[in-house]
């Protein structure tokens, strides 16, 4: 019998302090397709915490002042790297997180992307002239580097929400202490294998993975020497992470989570608009922060509608994460299926149809599901699902329609499609959201130049293109007296 336990792909130790840790305490990590284990890595302690701070407080003074057209050379070269290492580590995603292995592949294009644009930006970071009010004097700013950054990621995509934090920092000339999810470490030791392979200095990027988060996070939160924290994640530990920064006036990036409504009014082109549902929706099992979790149809066409959602819906396979014709697979862990189960089982009691799926298929597999007669009070209308399940709910209006899609505590992503140009502009600047798509169901597909991030309790900054990048910089004014 083949096992997946110690795959080639696999990883185990811990980076910090310079070196390579097989730490005494491990913990395991699961494969969601089968539930088996694919081997342990390094359980880092506070102590060990400290110690990367240290370590990175020394890097960090060599690093900042390492030229910028050399430290976007050797950004380059990870990148590269990544792409030659592409199929290991879409395998070592796949293995950790479940996520269909088309989608890994595509994945470490995604992630790939960032270290690219931050390459070619590094040479650009500079700084202005700016003129004075008085004659006798000359005014400029220069961007330095925030210093050492403490970044903590989410398991549902192992390398992009990695890459979109480490490479504009590193290109700014930050330092990086990454702490991973507990369900996906591996793909961020792996990568941090590549840097250091790339020709990244010792401790520019450390990775230390923990199965107790809080203690580990709690000497970062207390050192002043930590001048910045970026967070992706829930909007329930972002918000826990947020008060504890304060305490040394970090600066912070909160990347939480979403409740995207995606708008379909009755001229749009209803096919396509349900196949960018379907992808908005369905990739990694509907755990992205973006996406669709309420869909809004115009009711003159929503039986129409619903009939194409569903059909299309009804053709994906799901399945085994591992296989290419895999378009769904398992939901990460048996929390994140408990919560699918119970929004679908309140939708249904509420008097919601499931006009194709609704069920659990054993393991940690839920099927991809339509809820149609969605009743307004139901949970999986107001909390974020992360599972394969589409509500359809009937709007008369436009008016209505940005009414429901912004009743929402969270303002991260949102969807509509329409072939009128002016409702188009109408509903782009009255959705309360930080990424609208407008006849576009992947906004941030192979886009690192543009800004990602999201109002209300979706979070705090924006990563991506150059707002990302000025979330590691700091502006210093130097003023000169002739
Ligand atoms: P989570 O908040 O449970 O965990 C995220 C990270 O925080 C993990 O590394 C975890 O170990 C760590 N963590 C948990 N408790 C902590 C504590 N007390 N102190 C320090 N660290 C702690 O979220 P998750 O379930 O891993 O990820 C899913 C969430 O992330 C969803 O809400 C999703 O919308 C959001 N997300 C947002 C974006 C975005 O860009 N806005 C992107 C991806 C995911």
């Amino acid at each position: 019998m083949t096992t997946l336990l110690n795959d080639p792909v696999t990883r185990s130790e811990a980076y910090f302090g310079g070196a390579w840790h097989a730490t005494p305490n491990t913990f395991e990590v699961i494969h969601p397709g089968t539930l088996e284990p694919i081997g342990s890595v390094a359980d880092c302690t506070a102590d060990d915490a400290r110690r990367a701070i240290d370590a990175a407080g020394e890097a960090l003074k060599e690093w900042r002042r390492v030229n910028p057209y050399r430290r976007g050379q050797i950004l380059r070269t990870w990148h590269d790297l990544m792409l030659e290492h592409r199929e290991p580590l879409a395998r070592l995603m796949t293995l950790e997180m479940g996520k269909p292995i088309t989608e890994t592949r595509g994945e470490v294009l995604y992630a790939a992307s960032f270290i690219e644009w931050c390459a070619e930006e590094a040479s650009r970071i500079g700084g202005e002239r700016v003129p004075s009010r008085f004659d006798h004097k000359r005014g400029f700013t220069a961007s330095e580097p925030v210093g050492v950054v403490y970044a903590v990621t989410p398991w549902n995509f192992p390398a992009g929400m990695i890459t979109r934090k480490a490479a504009p920092a590193l290109a700014a000339g930050c330092v990086m202490i990454l702490k991973p999810a507990e369900q996906s470490p591996m793909t961020a030791l792996y990568l941090a294998e590549l840097w250091l392979e790339a020709g990244g200095p010792a401790n520019t990027l450390q990775v230390l993975p923990t199965s107790d988060a809080p203690s580990f996070s709690a000497p970062f939160m207390a050192d002043s020497r930590v001048r910045k924290l970026t967070f992706t994640g829930s909007t329930a530990v972002g918000r826990l992470l947020y008060g504890q920064a304060a305490q040394t006036l970090k600066r912070v990036s909160l990347e939480l989570g979403g409740h995207a409504p995606f708008l379909i009014f009755a001229d749009a082109d209803l096919e396509r608009a349900a196949r960018e549902v379907i992808g908005s929706k369905f990739r990694n099992a509907g755990q992205t922060c973006i996406s669709t979790n309420r869909v809004y149809v115009q009711r003159d066409v929503a039986a129409e509608f619903t009939a194409v959602l569903s059909r299309l819906t009804g053709e994906l396979v799901l399945g085994d994460p591992l296989q290419d014709r895999t378009n769904v697979g398992p939901v990460v862990e048996q929390a994140g299926l408990d919560k699918v189960r119970a929004q679908v089982e309140d939708a249904l009691a509420r008097g919601a149809r499931a006009a194709v799926g609704g069920a659990h298929q054993g393991g940690l597999y839920f099927q991809p599901t339509v809820l149609t007669d969605v009743h307004p009070d139901s949970l999986i209308l107001r909390e974020e699902t992360f599972g394969p399940v589409a509500p359809v709910v009937a709007f008369d209006t436009e008016q209505e329609a940005l009414a429901l899609a912004n009743d929402s505590e969270y303002g991260l992503a949102a969807y509509a499609y329409t072939r009128d140009l002016s409702r188009a502009f109408r509903v782009a600047e009255a959705l309360e959201y930080g990424i609208v798509g407008i006849n576009d169901g992947g906004p941030s597909a192979a886009a690192p130049q543009m800004p990602f991030g999201g109002m209300k309790n979706s979070g705090v900054g924006r990563e991506g293109g150059h707002w990302g990048l000025e979330e590691y910089l700091e502006t210093k004014y130097i003023s000169l007296g002739l």
